[in-house]
């Protein structure tokens, strides 16, 4: 063994790999897209060349290809000390991460009904690492951990309870491991201790969540019993109204499409008619593209009306805090939602907006400004890292 951290994150049809050594630096990461296909490839980041893969190269073909690629480096010497996976679902079930146990399997197994297109797939990065590394203690971090502290008049939904109590409908919430990031890194950069510590986390990428944090714990979020709920994304729509299904219905929309629609041809870009990528909306936005113009201030409108939202379940705030490839690089984004928040009390320094990168502490606040602003990036492969590292080594391996 040596003293290095795998963490492992599979999609449908994809995987992302990434290694770490004992001080928590990334030594490297890859990636493999379109598994199960014919075209399916692997690369490792910063190498243009493609690592091949057999036709219909499965996840397990892909990890194997992976860890060659980090052997041939020297990155990987003999076995890692520890190996995370992300995992999408933990249900009611998990608080936290977990060491991967018979018990643990079963229980995601039983989750999988919540997640049908990511718990199977997680579970096939497990299975092929129990091959590769019979011996390495593996760990699964959930998306939906963190919003566990939800309180139970945050998590209901007003429906008939049996659906609660048969099936488990309720919010769940997701983008766990990056709001609990932004929880911690938010009270480093202020300063206090991560328990008084209260943030409302907007996690912008290709899926967008906003979370409340109350004193350290989620205790509101955006997304809910799927990752379809709440804010304008990529290509899903986020909350509509749920008369549209029988609306649609009427017009000899099935609900297999409604589904397709609602998380593959909506959001960004069902508003624009073009993309579902933020920074080619702006590009195009300012050449003159309406629909483009009118998609951005969707999105940044929904977005304001979720940071109002989130005040509700706050006794004070410390800050508000901007992440994800939007958040992270988006001036125009961030100024935009916050120009819908002078009420409240949220004011934007221009110039710190625009050069947030070049400001040590990612505040972009201006001085009139109730609340705190940071742009924090976030780092979700780290925090699998570290959770899999401290699980591994506090419940040794039996
Ligand atoms: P993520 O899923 O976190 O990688 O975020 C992807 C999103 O971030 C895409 O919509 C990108 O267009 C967007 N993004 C990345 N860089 C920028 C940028 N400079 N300006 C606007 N959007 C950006």
């Amino acid at each position: 063994m040596d003293d290095t951290v795998l963490v492992i994150n599979c999609g449908s049809s994809s995987l992302k790999v990434a290694l770490f050594d004992a001080d928590m630096n990334k030594l490297g990461s890859g990636l493999a897209e379109r598994l199960g296909n014919s075209d399916a490839f692997a690369g490792l980041s910063g190498e243009p060349e493609r690592i091949p893969l057999a036709n219909g190269a499965s996840h397990k073909d892909a990890l194997e290809a992976l860890i060659e690629a980090f052997r041939q480096r020297n990155l990987l010497n003999a076995q890692p000390a520890a190996i995370g996976h992300r995992v999408v679902h933990g249900g009611e079930r998990f608080r936290e991460a977990a060491r991967v146990t018979d018990d643990v399997i079963a229980a995601i197994e039983q989750c999988a009904s919540l997640a049908p297109l990511h718990n199977p797939v997680n579970l096939a990065g497990i299975d092929a690492i129990s091959d590769l590394f019979p011996d390495v203690p593996q760990v699964v971090v959930f998306d939906t951990a963190f919003h566990q502290t939800l309180p139970e008049y945050a998590y209901r939904y007003a429906l008939p309870d049996r659906f609660y109590q048969q099936w488990g409908v309720r919010r769940y919430g997701f983008h766990g491991t990056s709001h609990s990031f932004m929880a911690t890194e938010s009270a480093r950069r202020l300063g206090k201790p991560p328990e008084s510590t209260s943030i409302i986390s907007a996690h912008l990428g290709n899926g967008c969540s906003i979370t409340a944090i109350r004193e350290g714990a989620s205790v509101d979020t955006s997304m809910g019993l799927t990752p379809l709920e709440g804010l304008v994304m990529g290509t899903r729509s986020g909350d509509v109204d749920p008369g549209l299904f029988d609306f649609l219905g009427s017009k000899g929309i099935s609900a297999d499409e409604v589904h397709r629609i609602l998380n593959h041809e909506s959001g960004l870009l069902g508003i624009s008619g073009q993309t579902n990528d933020m920074r080619s909306l702006c590009e195009l936005a300012e050449q003159g593209h309406r629909a483009s113009a009118l998609a951005i201030e969707v999105f940044c409108f929904r977005l304001a009306r979720y940071i109002g939202a989130m005040m509700a379940s706050l006794a004070h705030l410390d800050a508000l805090v901007f992440t994800g490839g939007i958040g992270e690089n988006s001036a125009l984004v961030r100024h935009k939602t916050l120009s819908h928040l002078s009420l409240p009390g949220f004011y934007v320094d221009r110039d710190l907006n625009q050069n947030h990168g070049r400001a040590s502490d990612g505040r972009i606040d201006s001085g009139n400004s109730r609340f705190a602003i940071l742009v924090i990036p976030t780092d979700e492969e780290l925090v699998i890292a570290k959770a899999a590292r401290a699980k591994a080594t506090s419940e040794p391996h039996h």
